[in-house]
């Protein structure tokens, strides 16, 4: 092997190894030296107060994998303070998960706008019921979905002022079901239809006692790790999940549901085409984009449970 060949191994070498290392990472966005702020789930963070300029292609979830405790508290502390202790980090903000659990306070404020209660006659929430709730509202993903609810524009056709948002109409009641014998469906919607342009003089808050939606969870209970977890049938599978509790279950259930509220809202559609169709264990039988979102949040359920499971709330 002749000198140059040595020295090219060498360089090889030392490039393959920084790979791994998240100070390559931190460094590779163009700043001299460690960067100053990155995006990390949607929100700027500082990384280094005496760094310099803004890290570009930062790998937030590989620096976590790589950092100190203390710069991981020093990351999930900021992603907290901005109400977003979300997404792929969510894991690494380990010893928090009673924080972590905590509703996502602009998930929360979006969610109690947009939800009629409990549907009449509903019993006092269960413990798990509650803890679907929680988990529900603890992420980003369903902030970004109640955002969207919230703030879509009124259809063109109803010839409604500028600032009509759909946030004012969409209500919905919860109710959570015991299971139907014969019935596998985890939840429902109705009714199955979006919202039709109110009548003249209707349009405020008063149209939408009428027309609230009634989202139904089917309660579940806990599963186990071994259960192979896929949806939307493990012999069809469009991905697979580790969480197993039922809490998290029917936590994706309300995100499933007001899923379909958003997509018959936005593309004004019923039953018909809700984001899937009938034939529920079918992968094709699901919308790209429909499925696409379902995954996003299948994975931020699968952070939280392993946070939760990794690090027990006392
Ligand atoms: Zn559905």
């Amino acid at each position: 092997m002749s000198l140059r060949k040595v020295y090219l191994v060498f360089v090889l070498f030392v490039v393959f190894v920084g790979q791994s290392d998240a100070q390559i990472v931190f460094r590779g966005g163009g700043c001299i030296g460690p960067c100053r702020d990155a995006m990390c789930c949607d929100q700027r963070i500082t990384l280094n107060p005496s760094g310099v300029g803004f890290a570009r292609d930062f790998n937030c979830k590989r620096f976590m994998e790589n950092a100190s405790a203390q710069d991981r508290a020093y990351i999930c502390k900021q992603l907290r303070t901005q109400g977003a202790p979300c997404c792929s980090i969510l894991p690494f903000c380990d010893n928090n998960c009673r924080e972590v659990l905590a509703p996502n306070p602009n998930a929360k404020m979006l969610f109690d706008g947009l939800s009629a209660g409990l549907v009449k006659g509903h019993g006092p929430l269960t413990p798990a019921q509650k803890l679907a709730i929680s988990k529900f509202l603890s992420n980003c993903e369903a902030e970004k979905l109640l955002n969207e609810l919230s703030t879509m524009p009124c259809p063109k056709d109803w010839n409604a002022p500028p600032d009509c948002t759909m946030g004012s109409y969409l209500k919905f009641k919860l109710q959570f079901r015991d299971r139907v014998p014969g019935d596998l469906e985890a939840g429902s919607v109705s009714p199955d239809v979006h919202f039709s342009n109110p009548r003249e003089g209707e349009r405020d808050r008063e149209a939408s006692k009428k027309f609230p939606y009634t989202v139904s969870v089917t309660n579940q209970t806990d599963g186990t790790a071994r259960e192979l977890h896929a949806f939307p049938a493990p012999n069809d599978m469009c991905f697979s999940y580790t969480f197993f509790d039922g809490s998290s279950e029917m936590a994706t259930t309300i995100y499933h549901e007001l899923l379909h509220i958003w997509w018959m809202n936005k593309y004004q559609t019923d039953l018909h085409d809700s984001g899937h169709g009938t034939d529920l264990y079918q992968c094709s039988n699901y919308k790209p984009f429909f499925a696409e979102k379902l995954r996003d949040f299948y994975r931020v359920m699968d952070d939280l449970e392993m946070c939760l499971k990794t690090n027990p709330v006392p």
